[in-house]
């Protein structure tokens, strides 16, 4: 499995770990965008929002509740923050196992960087 992502999940690649549970892991953008920019993904390898289908519908609520907890640990709930899933080349997707970027900390750009 050559998926950077598994591989931080199973702990072959060292990751900061900000929130796990049985479906969900969360660890800090190595390349951080925001002063919080914090990665949610599924343990299931999933290449992208292309690959969902009826049986993911709670694992997607799963991820959304698992990066609206990490906002609240990291405590940018409530001053706002931005969720972001990267899809294709003109969004720049770079890893093709499912993410949600949670970013926040400071005033964000209307969209994009
Ligand atoms: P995307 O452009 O949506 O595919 O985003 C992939 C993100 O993964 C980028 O923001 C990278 O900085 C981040 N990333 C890549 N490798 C690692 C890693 N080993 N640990 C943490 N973040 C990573
Ligand atoms: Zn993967």
């Amino acid at each position: 499995m050559d998926c950077v992502f598994c591989q931080i999940i199973q702990g072959a690649i060292p990751s900061q770990q900000v929130y796990a549970d049985e479906q969900v892991y969360a660890f800090r953008d190595i390349n951080p965008q925001a002063p919080v920019h914090v990665l949610v993904v599924p343990r299931e390898h999933l290449p992208g929002l292309p690959a969902l289908n009826d049986g993911h519908a709670a694992l997607l609520l799963a991820l959304h509740r698992a990066a609206h907890r990490v906002a609240v640990q990291e405590g940018i709930a409530e001053r706002g923050y931005r969720l972001v899933v990267n899809s294709g080349p003109d969004a720049g997707q770079t890893v093709f196992h499912l993410h949600y970027h949670v970013l926040g900390g400071a005033p964000l750009g209307r969209f994009g960087r």
